[in-house]
């Protein structure tokens, strides 16, 4: 079975789309962290009221919130069969985190997918999305983080030739179509 996959790309690329379609056709659990931290914030929980701050400013919650919910999701019984990371790993660490864990848990990672958009389509994007930290100015900080933080992950993936790449700026089914096609031809 190959069904662990991670999704790279800027905010704004289509990842959690993308994420969610790919899992319902696999049938295993989309993993968005991104998802998790709104919930949690939404529900006023411990990890919602430490996250709340970042996430608004559009910076990246410290690692040690992260971890843990990674650790523990992991370890469900839904993802035994498989998984899409959609938002984690967001930096080296979190990467390293992430490879640590899979050994010691017995699985692997078998596909990373980079999503490939342009800056000019992702501001564009996200201002017509209008998420609550989808303020101009928090969106120019998640891209500057993006850019210092977790671009790094896409090399990180690359030195292990476990790199896809595809272009994400194109309508969301032409973009579904090369997934698929990614996902078939390994299999
Ligand atoms: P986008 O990809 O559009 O920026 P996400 O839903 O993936 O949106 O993430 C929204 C916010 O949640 C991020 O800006 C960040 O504050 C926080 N976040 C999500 N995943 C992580 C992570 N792995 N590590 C740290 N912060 C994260």
């Amino acid at each position: 079975m190959n069904n662990r996959l991670i999704f790279l790309g800027p905010p704004g690329a289509g990842k959690g789309t993308q994420a969610q379609l790919l899992a319902n056709y696999l049938d295993i659990p989309h993993i968005s962290t991104g998802e998790i931290l709104r919930q949690a914030i939404a529900d006023n929980t411990d990890l919602g009221i430490k996250a709340q701050k970042y996430v608004d400013g559009g910076e990246l919650v410290p690692d040690d919130l992260i971890l843990d919910l990674i650790k523990e999701r992991l370890g469900q019984s839904d993802a035994q069969k498989g998984w899409i990371l959609d938002g984690f790993p967001r930096n080296v660490a979190q990467a390293s985190f992430l490879d640590n864990l899979l050994d010691e848990i017995n699985q692997s990672c078998d596909y990373v997918v980079n999503l490939d958009v342009s800056d000019e389509v992702i501001v564009n994007r996200l201002l017509l999305r209008g998420r609550k930290d989808d303020s101009e100015e928090t969106i120019r900080r998640r891209l500057q983080v993006y850019q210092e933080q977790t671009a790094p992950v896409i090399d990180y993936y690359r030195n292990y030739g476990k790199l896809n790449s595809v272009n994400g700026d194109r309508l969301p089914e032409e973009v579904t179509i090369s997934l698929q096609e990614i996902f078939n031809s390994n299999d």
